[in-house]
């Protein structure tokens, strides 16, 4: 298990692009909402200012942007690894936690060995604000 204060990298399969983070996710979420289950993205959530995102010279960093547009996913545009989301606005209300998530897929599965693994189905049938922001084939209510 990496120490507490060894940085944890993630990296996609060709290598163009890395993020590090200092510490081990709280916990990951291998989330099943309209995008990310098609994805297969499993998500350690930080703080935007915790975590060191770093490109290869010409490598390209492909984002996805839809529905509420509240985020962007991003992806190397060589390999196709999904790498990160990231926040495209602070977050609704006082104190809302700004953050974002690193697919913990692109880590070393041995350091995430003990790190508690959620699954939520209920985000499948979750209310969402209208058609455009669910995929046409989930069972999201408007
Ligand atoms: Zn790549």
């Amino acid at each position: 298990m990496a120490a507490e204060n060894t940085p944890i990298r993630s990296s996609c399969h060709c290598g163009a692009i890395t993020v590090s983070a200092p510490r081990l996710p709280e916990y990951i979420n291998i989330c099943q909402c309209t995008i990310c289950r098609r994805y297969g993205a499993a998500w350690g959530y930080y703080h935007p200012d915790e975590v060191k995102i770093e490109t290869k010279p010409g490598a390209i960093t492909k984002q996805y942007i839809w529905g509420d547009r509240d985020l962007s996913f991003n992806f190397c545009d060589n390999c196709g690894c999904v790498c990160y989301w990231w926040p495209l606005r602070p977050p609704p209300g006082e104190g809302g936690e700004y953050q974002m998530g690193l697919n913990t897929n692109n880590m070393d599965p041995e350091v995430l060995k003990y790190v508690d693994r959620r699954i939520e189905y209920s985000v499948l049938k979750s209310r969402v604000r209208s058609k455009d922001t669910a995929h046409a084939d989930d069972p999201a209510t408007y």
